[in-house]
C-alpha cells in the first residue's frame, strides 16, 4: 500500500477503567488492556498521535495511528496517562466545556455520576503534550440544536477551553458522534482545524477533515483484533454487533434532543 492510498486509522476511547452503567460496557477499557492494545501497535511500528497531529502526517508514508479520547473522565489522568507516557503516545481529549468539573450527566443510570476532570485536570493533561478538543459546550448531537445555538456552543466551548489550558484548540468531536453538513461548515467557520465523527472504518485518504471516521475499541478487544482493526480487517460480525449495542441510548438521547433543544443555550 502506498502513502497515497493509506488510510488513517483513528481510534475512540472513553473511559479507562471507570465501570459503565449496563450496556455501554465498550465505553470502558481496563488499564492493563489498554496498555496492551497500545503496546502492541507500537510493537508493530504505528506512531500514535493525537488527531491534529495524525492528520498531519497523513501522505507522509509514516505508520499513524491516531488517538482520541472522549468526555473527559477523571480516569484519564490516572488510568490512561500513565500508558501514553510509557510509549510516548499523543492522544487528542475531547472535553464538553461546561462538564468541566462535573460529571457525565447526559450518561444513563449510574453513568450519570462518573467524575470528569476539572479545570486542574485538563490543564495538567495540556501541560503533558496531549491534545485538548473540544466535545461542545454540553454533551448533546449538536446537529438537532437551532444553527445560532450550536454556533455558540462552538464557540463556547473553545474559548472556555483554551482559556483552561492557554493554547489554540483546534479539534473537535461531535457530541454523540452526529454531524450533519451544516454543522460541519459551522465548525470549519468557526475555526476549528478538524472533526471527528464515529464512522466505525479506517479514515479514508481525501475524507473530509471535518468529519473524520474513528474505530470504536472497546474491552472485547485483544491486542490481536486491534491491530486487525487498524488494518481495516476488522471482524465484519463485531461492528454491527457494537452497533446494535450502543445505538438505543444514543438514539434516546437524540429524541430528547430533539424534544428539548430549544432550551440548551
Ligand atoms: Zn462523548
Amino acid at each position: 500500500m502506498t502513502a497515497a492510498t493509506r488510510g488513517l486509522p483513528v481510534l475512540m476511547y472513553h473511559a479507562v477503567g471507570s465501570p459503565m452503567p449496563p450496556g455501554l460496557g465498550e465505553l470502558s477499557v481496563p488499564p492493563g488492556l489498554l496498555a496492551e492494545q497500545l503496546s502492541a501497535l507500537a510493537g508493530a511500528g504505528y506512531e500514535l498521535l493525537g488527531l491534529t497531529d495524525a492528520l498531519a502526517a497523513r501522505g507522509s508514508g509514516r505508520k499513524v495511528v491516531g488517538l482520541t479520547f472522549d468526555d473527559g473522565y477523571r480516569d484519564f489522568l490516572d488510568a490512561a496517562v500513565p500508558v501514553l507516557a510509557d510509549l510516548r503516545a499523543g492522544a487528542t481529549l475531547y472535553v464538553p466545556s461546561r462538564n468541566v468539573g462535573g460529571t457525565a450527566d447526559w450518561l444513563p443510570g449510574s453513568g450519570a455520576a462518573l467524575p470528569l476532570l476539572d479545570a486542574r485536570g485538563v490543564a495538567a493533561v495540556a501541560e503533558l503534550g496531549i491534545e485538548v478538543g473540544s466535545h461542545g459546550a454540553v454533551h448533546v448531537p449538536m446537529d438537532v440544536l437551532p444553527r445560532a445555538v450550536a454556533a455558540s456552543h462552538l464557540g463556547e466551548s473553545r474559548t472556555v477551553l483554551e482559556g483552561i489550558v492557554g493554547q489554540p484548540v483546534v479539534s473537535f468531536c461531535y457530541p454523540h458522534g452526529y454531524a450533519s453538513p451544516v454543522l460541519r461548515r459551522q465548525v470549519h467557520a468557526l475555526g476549528y482545524d478538524n472533526a471527528c465523527v464515529i464512522g466505525h472504518r479506517v479514515s479514508p485518504p481525501g475524507e473530509d477533515p471535518t468529519a473524520v471516521s474513528r474505530l470504536l475499541v472497546g474491552p472485547q478487544h485483544d491486542p490481536r483484533a486491534v491491530l486487525d482493526l487498524v488494518a481495516g480487517r476488522g471482524p465484519r460480525s463485531v461492528v454491527p454487533a457494537l452497533k446494535r449495542a450502543a445505538t438505543p441510548a444514543w438514539r434516546a438521547t437524540r429524541r430528547t434532543a430533539r424534544l428539548a433543544g430549544a432550551t440548551w443555550t
